[in-house]
């Protein structure tokens, strides 16, 4: 265990279970997904935690998919939770599906209806609504409650044999139908349902329902610490209910509070929505809240497991700021991200005392935070470098250490120069500077004797790459979208995606790897978007170097 924090209330129950030698000093979890949508930093939350435990206390982590419902799930999804899980680090002791216990499922099923536990309803779901009576009503029995468990069996093989129609019939658990929980109230526990199912196809038309399938699966493959959130406390009951009646391995649910973070949305029912409504570019656009869309963004598993790490877990709902996550990503790419130049809103310089055609190559390293520096690079250096426009003005005012007509500053890895005179069009604009370089000043060599404050970056302009470079801000104009009026997606930031379609980036870029990070010194994190090719570079700004951003006014 890490010495640095104290214990989380589910490891302090590891804790005592092992201590007193429950489950005989083993711990298994599980992570226990619904194929039906691509995984999120929710779901991020819930890994780190699981095969965070068994990591630290020698156990191990079933990853089972939660399959139960054919008409929303889909092998694209179980493909995509594989890579994830992955991808952030860990290892899953079996692959499983709850698919994979359908029929022993069933027969747990017709052990209920044996002992009188179970029974079908011809009801329709409206009726049975109203029969279960209200919080502070009870419910009230109807007919099919006193069926015989004989007629019971019976009806229940008619459903499996595909007898009936979608919700001609149901399978009920009978419990009590004045249970102040009213979950508690009789609960569905198998329905029909005419799909085909991506993994059984059509061998099955009844599906049992999440309640009758999670604590059973937990069961069978002998979880040992069942966590899931907060929403199925209610659920405790059933799962406990069923596991006594049909005498199985008593796993235990605990419940933590699910993450919520600002400016985003975290269902995959509202992913989904942005992905098929076209506000995003796929479940993997760089401004998602999908693990897949933060990877593409430039965020490391490392810096995502820091993150869970850092916000613990707790009992109570709350609301992360997603400066937090933006705080993690920094932290590490300042550690790992290779250095390189890009301009992003180019305006060229023109050296006038540097030899026209003469080419010197100079040398940068790839991570100055690391003794080495990881290997470097070569930088092309010539007469014309494109530098950024924000780095020039006109009047500049007293404190400016850029440049401006009679102001000098340090090229990176390469010389100082001054600014002569420059040209503008004819609407005004400026279109190029003119600089004298001091020759003694290059950098590591530096005999001029002269001081600037300033450094600026640039690259060659023969030797320079066209890049398109797309920068992010938040998804959402307010908070917690999901709770303001009316639709989220009403919500939705239309400045969220800026492209830059003709930036300017050091030649060395062409080899930029998918999945490095990179600094764009003084521009932010960067990394290469999978849109990328030979012909057209394309990058991801990951993160901005410090955080700059600002709540809206009037928040
Ligand atoms: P969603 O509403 O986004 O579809 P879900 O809870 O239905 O989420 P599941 O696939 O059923 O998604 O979840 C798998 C596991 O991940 C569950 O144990 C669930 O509790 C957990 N999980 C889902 N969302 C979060 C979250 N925001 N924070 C923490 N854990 C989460
Ligand atoms: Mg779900």
């Amino acid at each position: 265990m890490s010495e640095e924090r104290s214990l989380n209330f589910i490891e302090e129950i590891v804790e005592e279970d092992l201590a007193s030698g429950k489950h005989g000093g083993r711990v298994l979890t599980r992570f226990p997904p619904e194929p039906n949508g691509y995984l999120h930093i929710g779901h991020a939350k819930a890994i780190c935690l699981n095969f965070g435990l068994a990591k630290n206390y020698s156990g191990k982590t079933n990853l089972r998919f939660d399959d139960t419902n054919p008409t929303k799930e889909e092998t694209e999804y179980v493909d995509s939770i594989k890579e994830d899980v992955k991808w952030l680090g860990f290892d899953w002791a079996n692959e499983l599906y709850a698919s994979d216990y359908f029929d022993k499922l069933y027969e747990f099923a017709v052990a209920l209806i044996q002992k009188g536990l179970a029974y079908v309803d011809d009801s329709s779901s409206e009726e049975i609504a109203a029969q279960k009576g209200t919080p502070t009503t009870a419910g009230t029995p109807n007919q099919y409650r006193e069926r015989t468990v004989e007629e019971n069996l019976q009806l229940f093989a008619d459903m499996k044999a595909g007898k009936y129609a979608d919700g001609e019939r149901v399978l009920r658990a009978k419990i009590d139908l004045a249970s102040p929980n009213m979950l508690l109230r009789d609960p569905l526990i198998y329905r029909i349902k005419h799909a085909t199912h991506h993994r059984t196809g059509d061998a099955w038309c009844i599906y049992p329902m999440y309640d009758f399938a999670h604590g059973q699966s937990d069961a069978i493959e002998e979880i040992t610490h069942s966590i899931c959130t907060l929403e199925f406390v209610p659920h405790r009951d059933l799962y406990n209910l069923f596991i006594e009646k049909l005498e199985l391995f008593p796993s235990k649910q605990y419940e933590f509070a699910r993450l919520n973070i600002t400016y985003t949305v975290m269902s995959k029912r509202k992913l989904l929505q942005l992905v098929e409504d076209k506000y995003v570019d796929g479940w993997d656009d760089p401004r998602m809240s999908t693990i897949s869309g933060l990877r593409r963004r430039g965020y490391t598993p490392a810096s995502i497991r820091e993150f869970c790490e850092r916000i613990g877990v707790a009992k109570r709902e709350n609301m992360i700021d997603f400066s937090l996550l933006e705080f993690c990503i920094r932290e590490d790419l300042n550690k790992t991200a290779w250095r390189r130049m890009a301009v992003l809103d180019p305006i060229k310089m023109i050296i006038t005392n540097y030899p026209e055609g003469q080419i010197e190559t100079l040398h940068g390293d790839n991570n100055p935070e690391v003794e080495g520096g990881e290997g470097g690079r070569d930088i092309p250096f010539s007469n014309e470098l494109w530098i950024e426009r924000e780095d020039f003005m006109e009047e500049p005012p007293k404190k400016f250490f850029r440049l401006g007509v009679g102001l000098s500053v340090r090229l990176k890895h390469a010389y100082i120069v001054k600014c002569e005179d420059f040209k503008k069009d004819a609407d005004g604009n400026v279109t190029e500077i003119y600089c004298t370089y001091i020759p003694e000043s290059k950098s590591g060599n530096d005999t001029s004797g002269i001081n600037v404050k300033g450094t600026i970056h640039w690259v060659s302009v023969p030797h320079a790459k066209t890049a398109e470079v797309r920068l992010y801000d938040r998804l959402f104009k307010v908070e917690d979208p999901s709770n303001e009026e009316g639709d989220f997606k009403d919500y939705i930031n239309p400045d969220s995606l800026q492209i830059l379609p003709a930036a300017y980036v050091e030649p060395d870029l062409a080899n930029a790897e998918t999945g490095r990070g990179y600094q764009f010194i003084r521009k932010g994190y960067f990394t290469l978007d999978k849109l990328s090719t030979d012909e057209k570079l394309v990058f991801n700004r990951t993160v901005t170097l410090k955080d700059g951003w600002k709540a809206p006014q009037g928040k």
